[in-house]
């Protein structure tokens, strides 16, 4: 293949928000070398699954997907022509080896850590080597992934993703993170700092800033203090265009009053949290490896809401953890009515081979996880539709970001991470505007816009800068 002919990337993203993050730097690692990306496997020279370990049938998902590629790869031989096929994400991490038996089709197999090394891995490839790098190597990557190029970072959206934050040292007992994405690193103050800035300068609006435990994060300032999440979000809310902040996933333990008190202070903090408890037994959270109880969870909510009333909640569930009992179950029904979670993601416990889990006693039968997540989806169901009819009749400041599938019609986000519908012309994309909210559906709301007028922005950033009084 001529290296230097334009080359078609496809890549599959499994899994969670950060994937989604490193697939887009992958694709800028690679911009420079002539590929461009495609939005189907079969119109790519290179198809890079981003893969996801979190849990059982992701893995599985993989395996069929090279079945089928290979497939793809063939009838491409036949007609002369080739296919690349590489393995990226977190399982690849945990079974690059595997992956190599498995599935000879493969060329590539890389862990997140070295998606910086892209063409160089590539070029090893091209010249017949089937290629694993799956270290946890000394250099930062993030100092050696090129930015994207403004038109490209435009095209991606008004909202984006921000890796802060990597890897996690706290081993709950059921999770592979520690073991794939390895110990807890936070990215450097200025470095982030600069990415947010480039991302401002092509239009982009609302911020999220990623990590398995993003609010770990820290930091040493210009003048060597050391600072937290919230001290970052009120930097990065001084940015020109910058308008909304969110951050995901965060930890109990690591909420601190720092931060909480920023949720007060900085209109750009958006009152929306996705806040894991996992369980709401404390023998559970014991087993689980969690370091907090029940009665410690509520005590950071009650911090949290005392800082934030509107604050809407989220969270993660897994049922039928090794042990759980129906009282158990029934702990977790409790806390999430208490909390009153306006979402949540679910989960039915899932082996993954090599952490303390999987070889616990009492493991729950299939059936019984089955019905426990469809009595607990119900109940999350009922919350979040009745925190969506909460808010009509409300005027929201809502930010415009694309035009509806209706001629005529916008489509934007609340404050709560409600899409948000609407009459209005294209021209108010990018703005945020008031909404008042007067119907809600089952998966988003109906609004009108109220006026068109968004605040000036210079003023908003000087009221920022008085108002969180760092
Ligand atoms: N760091 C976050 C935290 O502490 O809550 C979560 C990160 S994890 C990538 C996302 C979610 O996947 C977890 O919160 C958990 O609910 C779920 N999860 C992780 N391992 C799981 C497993 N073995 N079975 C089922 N769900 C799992
Ligand atoms: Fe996994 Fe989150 Fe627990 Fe870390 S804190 S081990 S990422 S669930």
């Amino acid at each position: 293949m001529n290296e230097h002919a334009p080359k078609k990337l496809f890549i599959k993203t499994y899994g969670c928000q950060m994937n989604v993050y490193d697939s887009d730097r992958m694709a800028d690692a690679l911009a420079p070398h002539g590929y461009e990306p495609v939005q189907a496997a079969e119109d790519a020279d290179l198809v890079v699954l981003n893969t996801c370990h979190i849990r059982e049938k992701a893995s599985e998902k993989v395996f069929s997907e090279i079945g089928r590629l290979r497939e793809l790869r063939d009838e491409r031989r036949l007609a002369g022509g080739d296919l690349m096929i590489g393995v990226a994400g977190c399982v690849a991490q945990a079974e690059g080896d595997e992956i190599v038996r498995r599935a000879p089709a493969v060329n590539l197999v890389f862990g997140p850590q070295s998606y910086h090394r892209l063409p160089e891995l590539l070029a090893r490839a091209h010249n017949g080597a089937r290629v694993v790098d799956t270290d946890f190597p000394e250099e930062d990557k993030f100092e050696h992934l090129p930015a994207a190029k403004k038109e490209v970072t435009a095209r991606r959206g008004l909202t984006a993703f921000l890796t802060v934050q990597e890897g996690c040292d706290k081993f709950c007992s059921f999770c592979v993170v520690p073991y794939t994405r390895g110990a807890e690193t936070s990215r450097p103050l200025e470095q982030v700092l600069r990415e947010a800035e480039n991302l401002a300068e092509a239009g982009v609006r609302e911020l999220t800033l990623l990590g398995q435990n993003v609010n770990a994060w820290h930091g040493l300032d210009a003048r060597g203090r050391s600072v937290g999440l919230g001290e970052l979000c009120y930097r990065l809310s001084l940015i020109p265009g910058i308008a909304r902040i969110r951050y995901t996933t965060s930890h109990p333990l690591d909420m601190t009053d720092e931060l909480i008190e920023m949720h007060r202070d900085l209109d750009a903090l958006m009152p929306y949290l996705h806040l894991p408890i996992q369980s709401g037994s404390d023998a559970i959270l014991k087993s689980m490896n969690r370091r907090h109880t029940v009665a410690e969870y509520m005590a950071v909510i009650e911090r949290i809401k005392a800082a934030r009333p509107d604050m809407a909640m989220s969270g993660d569930f897994i049922v039928g953890f090794p042990g759980e009992t129906d009282a158990d179950f029934d702990a977790t029904m409790q806390v999430v009515r208490e909390v009153g979670y306006a979402s949540a993601y679910t989960f039915k416990y899932s082996i993954r081979p090599g952490t303390p889990g999987a070889t616990m006693d009492g493991q729950v039968p299939e059936a019984k996880k089955a019905e426990r997540l469809a009595r607990l989806n119900e109940q999350i169901n009922t919350q979040m539709h009745a925190f969506h009819r909460s808010v009509v009749g409300r005027t929201l400041p809502v930010l415009i970001e694309k035009a509806g599938r209706q001629p005529g019609q916008v489509g934007g986000r609340s404050p709560y991470l409600q899409a948000v519908h609407m009459q209005g012309p294209t021209r108010l994309i990018g703005q945020i505007v008031p909404v008042e909210i007067i119907e809600a559906r089952n998966n988003s709301l109906t609004g009108k816009i109220v006026t068109d007028a968004e605040p000036n922005p210079a003023s908003v950033i000087e009221s920022r800068a008085t108002a969180a009084h760092i």
